[in-house]
């Protein structure tokens, strides 16, 4: 498990940079650990700790079926040395999927839950009723998005970074750029890009920070035209673009999140969004996990 100041920062040189007089760095945050890695890292940690602390052996989440935040919980469990349960959305169907297969083998029990009883997942009647089949369980939301994950996700910049004009960040529930939001300086950008279909994720977060207090210094703009038709969906163009940026630079993207941000950032690049001399820093926030899932779903292999 590499170190938060370890993590490495690396310098991406294409002509299109070149071009728009812009510099561009990624800070892998997929390389933290093998299965805990990415996002992900920062916004289990100090649950892990918290639930550690209260004396908690069981740990319960929730998540869709290729989840890169059950499949981390899994392995923080197996890391920590603390039992979890994954309460699936739908159907557990088997032969598992690689994101499941992997997330039992660490240990992790997986229990289904219909879509409709899944919707009401956080009302205290269904709680209780995982309570009642699992004992006494730490409770941390889908998506793993608390205060303590927005506290983790305040440590992922550092002072190696302070001289970031923008930084660009990927959004699912929102927790990441809250904590990014956060930390970053005044003269920074924090440009989030949404995975998600709809403009209901800019108030999320307009709501997320209001309730964890958060009044950043820094501006925060939030994209919503890179999803590519919805979560999980994508196209050609999508994947040949990560095929291309994996052979420059070998560094792998993920189709559900990384893909779509770098691929929304280089069209923003394109398209003068950016003043000369900028110096972008991309998070990577990791998911690669969910590339075999994702291969063995549509039948061809993204970077063979
Ligand atoms: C989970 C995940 C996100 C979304 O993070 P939020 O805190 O929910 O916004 C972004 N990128 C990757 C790779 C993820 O796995």
């Amino acid at each position: 498990m590499l170190k938060t100041n370890e993590i490495p920062t690396q310098t991406l040189s294409f002509p299109l940079f070149h071009e728009k007089n812009v510099s561009v760095s990624i800070l892998r945050l997929d390389l933290v650990h093998p299965d805990l890695s990415g996002n992900k890292f920062f916004k289990l940690r100090h649950n892990l700790m918290d639930a550690q602390d209260k004396g908690f052996r069981r740990i319960l989440t929730f998540g869709g079926a290729y989840s890169n935040h059950i499949y981390a919980m899994a392995a923080a469990g197996k890391l920590f040395n603390m039992d979890t349960v994954g309460v699936i959305r739908g159907e557990i169907i088997r032969p598992l999927n690689p994101t499941l297969d992997t997330a039992e083998k660490s240990g992790m029990v997986l229990y289904p839950m219909d879509r409709n009883t899944y919707k009401k997942k956080e009302e205290a009647q269904i709680l209780d009723d995982l309570r009642r089949r699992f004992g006494p369980v730490y409770v941390i939301p889908e998506g793993g998005t608390n205060s303590l994950a927005i506290l983790g996700c305040k440590e992922i910049l550092h002072t190696e970074h302070a001289d970031a004009t923008h930084v660009a960040v990927c959004v699912g529930t929102g927790g990441t750029i809250a904590g990014i939001t956060a930390s970053a300086l005044a003269h920074q950008s924090v440009l989030g890009f949404s995975a998600l279909k709809g403009d209901f994720i800019k108030e999320s977060i307009r709501k997320l920070l209001e309730t964890h207090n958060i009044t950043p210094k820094c501006s925060l703009d939030i994209v919503t035209d890179y999803h590519f038709g919805g979560y999980a969906k994508h196209s050609r163009y999508l994947i040949t673009f990560m095929q291309d940026f994996y052979k420059h630079t070998g560094i792998p993207l993920d189709p559900i999140y990384t893909g779509k941000m770098v691929y929304g950032l280089f069209d923003k690049i394109r398209g003068g969004y950016f003043p000369t001399k900028s110096k972008i820093l991309i998070i990577h926030s990791g998911g690669l996990q969910g590339i075999k899932g994702f291969e063995a779903r549509f039948g061809f292999s993204l970077y063979p």
